[in-house]
């Protein structure tokens, strides 16, 4: 399959505190790599990759933040045409999982009402750390109305998963 200029694309956002493992989750789907420690001195702004989803092709733009997660702050520009939001908090951190709800506030200042959003859960392999139960998460998906899927980046749970149900849902807009 090759790409041409007139494959659908998407721009999808990830959102959520510091250090929930965006960055690796995105490294993992794009790069299926993993990286403990090390942190990138710049974080790239998007990446992207091409999926395909029902035999179409499917360029999927994905944007990072970093650096903007402290105030719970994203720039206009960052939101600016956006189809896809991915909300990202840790299970093994409450706070995290509670800032979804400001995280969404956020958001919603910036962009239409029309994206679609996901809700993930990340670091489920840390079994013995988990506070956030999947009952209350799923729970919060739902009356959100939006998907919610636990991920491990590092042990490579869910991620293609996540990524795929989000851009079928974009796929599915008339
Ligand atoms: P970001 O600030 O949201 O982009 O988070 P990072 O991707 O930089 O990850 C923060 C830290 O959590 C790093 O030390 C990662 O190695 C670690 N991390 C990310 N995802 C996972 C995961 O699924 N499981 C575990 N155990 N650690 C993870
Ligand atoms: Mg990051």
């Amino acid at each position: 399959m090759t790409a041409t200029e007139n494959d659908q694309h998407f721009k999808i956002l990830l959102i959520g505190d510091s250090d929930v493992g965006k960055t690796s989750l995105i490294t993992r789907f794009t790069n299926d790599t993993f990286n403990e420690s090390l942190k990138p001195a710049i974080d790239v702004e998007f990446t992207t990759k091409l999926i395909v989803i029902d035999e179409e092709p499917l360029r999927l733009q994905i944007w990072d933040s970093s650096g903007q997660e402290q105030h719970h702050i994203v720039s206009s520009a960052y939101c600016q045409d956006v189809q896809g939001i991915i909300m990202v908090f840790d299970v093994t951190k409450a706070e995290s999982f509670e800032n979804t709800k400001l995280w969404l506030q956020v958001i919603e200042q910036h962009s239409g009402e029309n994206e679609k959003k996901l809700l993930i859960g990340n670091k489920c392999d840390l079994t013995y750390d988990r506070v956030v139960g999947h009952e209350t998460a799923k729970k919060f998906a739902d009356s959100l109305s939006m998907p919610y899927l636990e991920t491990s980046a590092k042990r490579s749970i869910n991620v293609e998963q996540a990524f795929t149900i989000l851009a079928a849902e974009l796929m599915s807009i008339p």
